[in-house]
């Protein structure tokens, strides 16, 4: 899934490529309307975040030209702006959706999830080992079709091993991806997350699982019979 991040504050803007990236998107960006126009001219994206208050112009010129040729990319718009004159504008204006800054990551994330849902974008995002399957845009395991209900922290940590399936993932790179903006958790945090992620993964009976190996890190993959 690629995102184009169209902001000109850069300290929001690398808070915005992390925790996209950490969700597994991939992220271009741009500071001014003009760059954002290039990239789109480039590439193609699967969702733009756009700001509005941008130095060159205006994100609404943007957002307008994009539906101007037709295009149905999902825009989210950024703003700082709290009148509602501004949200109803870009949403008349063909956004599809809008957060006002200050924002948390997390709702940006599913902010993001939710239009690549509704776009049908997020058809491709599907892994599959043994008859568990992760659907990173839907934010949902499930065992032999069936519904797995996770944590948020546990669909975090399956989706790491997921798309490192069959090799080691550390612990490090997990407490790095589960607790990205926690400074200090406890030691066992992860063990803890991956018994209880282990035991599901069994009630559910799937046919993968997590092998602990001692000091380096976590696996997933298929039981041998
Ligand atoms: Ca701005």
């Amino acid at each position: 899934m690629r995102v184009l991040l169209v902001e000109d504050n850069e300290r929001l803007a690398g808070l915005v490529r992390t925790g996209l990236d950490k969700a597994g998107f991939a992220v271009d960006g741009g500071g001014t309307a003009a760059e954002g126009r290039d990239a789109l001219a480039a590439a193609t994206y699967d969702v733009l975040i756009l700001d509005l208050g941008l130095p060159d112009e205006d994100g609404m010129v943007l957002l307008r030209e994009l539906r101007a040729r037709g295009s149905t990319m999902p825009v989210l718009i950024l703003t700082a702006r709290d009148g509602t004159g501004d949200r109803v504008k870009g949403l008349n204006e063909g956004a599809d959706d809008y957060l006002l800054k200050p924002f948390a990551m997390e709702e940006l994330v599913a902010r993001v999830r939710a239009l690549l849902r509704r776009s049908g974008r997020a058809l491709e995002a599907v892994l599959t080992l043994g008859n568990l399957q992760f659907n990173s845009a839907f934010r949902e395991a499930r065992v032999s079709g069936r519904p797995l209900p996770l944590t948020r922290r546990e669909l975090d940590a399956l989706e790491l091993l997921f798309r490192r399936a069959g090799r080691v993932v550390s612990k490090a790179a997990l407490e790095e991806a589960i607790y990205p903006f926690d400074k200090e958790i406890a030691s066992n945090a992860i063990e803890v997350l991956m018994h209880r992620l282990r035991k599901r993964l069994q009630t559910a009976e799937a046919d993968v699982g997590i092998h602990t190996m001692r000091g380096i890190g976590y696996i997933l993959a298929e039981k041998t019979p």
